[in-house]
């Protein structure tokens, strides 16, 4: 079951591991004027995760520029968070996705399973068929996709598309490695309306 590999720690181990690398990037490439990175990270209270969920989860890997006078944020992509909404990336697309099919699963259970509200179940699916399709992301990543395979709904076909079996690791980084322009400000061209969000990343905050 899909889920199971969710109530994994040493899956959320992997997934830290990506957003390392994805850091480390953004650190080599240091700031636009030209100053050093150092790591400034948002403290974070993720949900949807098992209860051994790894410590480096309290947080969003971020930077600052060190040059005085700039103090730029650069906070890099990331598979562990999308965007500001409160739970993990990696529920936000299970949940939403087992809601869709041919045999949708029902709100009570996904609370059940998930600790879900059906508020935040609806929200979900308003914020993939109705905001992600009109991203400047999505705009752009679709002509990648589309030949390969038949986008039907969200977030379901793009799962469906990455993800090859119940403990299919490899194919749930690529997934979340593949959506995580969109968990930066300026990966979304449109405002998310979620009231459940946490304080911005925005690129152009000071620290
Ligand atoms: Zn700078």
């Amino acid at each position: 079951m899909y889920h199971e590999l969710l109530s994994d720690a040493t899956f959320w181990a992997f997934l830290f591991t990506i957003d390392q690398d994805l850091a480390e990037h953004c650190r080599k490439d240091g700031c636009g004027c030209g100053g050093r990175l150092h790591r400034a990270n948002y403290p974070r209270k993720p949900a949807g995760g098992p209860r051994d969920l790894p410590v480096e989860y309290r947080y969003r890997l971020s930077f600052c520029c060190a040059r005085d006078g700039c103090r730029k944020r650069a906070t890099p992509p990331s598979v562990r968070f999308l965007g500001r909404k409160v739970y993990l990336g990696a529920v936000v697309i299970l949940v939403a996705a087992m809601r869709q099919g041919p045999t949708p699963r029902r709100v009570r259970e996904l609370r059940e399973l998930f600790g879900v509200s059906h508020r935040t179940i609806y929200r979900w699916r308003d914020f993939w068929n109705e905001h992600f399709p009109k991203t400047t992301f999505w705009k752009v990543a679709r002509a990648r996709l589309v030949p390969v395979c038949e986008i039907v709904d969200f977030p379901r076909s793009l799962w469906e598309a990455f993800v090859r079996g119940g403990d299919d690791r490899a194919g749930w980084g690529k997934l979340l490695r593949f959506l995580s322009p969109i968990t930066i400000t300026k990966g979304l061209e449109i405002k998310l309306s979620d009231d459940r969000d946490q304080p911005a990343e925005d690129a152009s905050r000071r620290c």
